[in-house]
């Protein structure tokens, strides 16, 4: 048996690097973890977690206003201080950082600061160091794509939006994914100006088509502009402002452009030439069930190797592989059924089928809908719409969807993945008994199947 500095060499201090370098480490393994940014990855630092706080932060503009329906006297206008924002954000994520290297100190593992490259088979240099590493793992996740169109360069990215030296007073956001939709949201409820590019005809593809149809009309009841079937043909510097020539013809201009336009796994220069891991067309790495590359010994999970590019998928993904170090069995990962949010306002959440998935996989099904006003809105006024909808395979009554498009929808819909995950029927949503008055009781009382 070859000697090796480490059992496990981990490239990417992200979720799902840190989860399988800390527990694999603490079960005694010599590990070892490099990171060239911030521990914590894309979630913690750029992604998820500053994100959720900015979300936060965007509605208070909405409560506010309904707030005063409620019987409350704001006095004067209330003002965002958005380098306030900034700042508290930055000092909470220095925290989880912090955590983050605890966690792994503690649980034993070697950590590098520095960018890591695969050398060889069983060989990672990192800080003009050699290593050698029994098994290597890439966990290096991705990074913000952007087109290449004249004038480029002048756009942000999500990376960017976070530490921004001013607010924005417009901004013009492209794309139509989670990131697009998201910030859109965000800048509008913080008082900025937004118009949403899009290239198709409707965002979110791949979502349900009655909550990409719903929630496009609750952004803009909000006031957020859609441009649908539109894209960015040139991007120029007017000033102090950017504009954007589209393909229609159209000039605009605003004081940021932010592109959302996808994210590509960050394999730039990570491994030496000689060595060949298969990737796939977007650059994503090849993985067999056991999350190993086309070189035995290197295994990859999380956005680079981008099944799902979700935190808790990656996390998930370390647990499976460390079980398959700990028995050799293969790990049957399953993708099926993992809930997600899109965290708009109000938020979508969905899990399991769609209803064209439903109809394209050949399921014979039954829909069942509703569609109202959230009883907080009763005083306030504001027309905001909550929808909830289950797909149910009609045959084995099993629940294969639900939808949701309304305040804390991921919150609901977190639970209800766990009955679906379970095999839930719909008998056994209708003989489960609500809580009244909430929003999620609805899911249990849905009595009547779409015609
Ligand atoms: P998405 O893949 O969700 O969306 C990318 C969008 O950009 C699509 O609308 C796509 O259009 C459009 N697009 C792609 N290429 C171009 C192009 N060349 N020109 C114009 N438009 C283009 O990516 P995001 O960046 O929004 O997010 C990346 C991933 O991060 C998500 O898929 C998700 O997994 C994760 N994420 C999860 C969040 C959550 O859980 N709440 C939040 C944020 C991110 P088209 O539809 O035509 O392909």
């Amino acid at each position: 048996m070859p000697s090796y500095d480490f059992d496990l060499f981990v490239i990417g201090g992200g979720s799902g690097g840190v989860r399988a370098a800390r527990m694999w480490a603490s079960e005694g393994h010599k590990v070892a973890i490099a990171e060239d940014q911030s521990w914590g990855g894309t979630c913690v630092n750029l992604g998820c977690v500053p994100k959720k706080l900015f979300v936060f932060a965007s509605r208070f503009s909405h409560d506010f206003e309904d707030a005063v329906h409620y019987g409350w006297e704001l006095g004067s206008s209330p003002k965002f201080n958005w380098k306030r924002l900034r700042e508290n954000k930055n000092t909470e994520i220095a925290r989880l950082n912090s955590i983050y290297t605890r966690l792994l100190e503690n649980a034993g593992a070697q950590m590098f600061n520095g960018r890591a490259k695969i050398v060889g088979a069983n060989h990672v240099e990192v800080n003009g160091q050699k290593y050698t590493a029994e098994r290597i793992l890439i966990a290096t996740g991705g990074t913000p794509f952007i087109p290449e169109i004249p004038g480029a360069e002048l756009a942000i990215s999500s990376d960017e939006a976070f530490h921004l030296n001013e607010f924005p007073k417009s901004i013009a956001i492209v794309g139509g994914g989670f990131i697009a939709l998201e910030f859109a949201c965000i800048y509008n409820g913080l008082g900025a100006s937004v118009d949403l590019i899009y290239r198709r005809d409707l965002f979110l593809r791949g979502f349900d088509q009655d909550l990409r149809e719903r929630i496009a009309n609750e952004m803009r009841k909000q006031g957020i502009r859609l441009r649908f079937n539109e894209d960015v043909a040139k991007i120029s510097q007017q000033e102090e402002l950017k504009q954007v020539e589209l393909k229609s013809g159209d000039k605009l201009v605003f004081d940021q452009l932010f592109y959302a336009t996808g994210r590509i796994p960050r394999t730039e220069s990570l491994w030496s030439d000689a060595l060949s891991i298969d990737t796939q067309s977007n650059g994503s790495i090849v993985v067999n069930d056991s999350f190993q590359t086309s070189i035995s010994s290197i295994y990859a999970l999380g956005d680079v190797v981008g099944k799902k590019a979700l935190t808790p998928v990656a996390t998930a993904e370390a647990m499976a592989l460390l079980e398959h170090f700990r028995t050799g069995q293969s790990q049957e990962f399953d993708y099926h059924n993992i809930p997600s949010a899109v965290f708009t306002s109000p938020n979508l959440a969905t899990v399991g089928v769609t209803e064209s998935e439903a109809e394209d996989q050949g399921f014979v099904y039954e829909v069942y809908e509703t569609d109202f006003r959230h009883l907080k809105h009763s005083l306030t006024g504001r027309d905001e719409r909550v929808y909830m909808k289950l797909i149910v395979d009609q045959p084995s009554d099993r629940v294969i969807g639900a939808h949701m498009m309304g305040p804390e929808a991921g919150e609901v819909i977190q639970s209800v993945a766990i009955a679906i995950k379970a095999g839930a029927t719909k008998s056994d949503f209708d003989r489960t008994i609500g809580i009244h008055p909430t929003m999620a009781e609805e899911f249990v009382t849905l009595r009547k199947a779409r015609d």
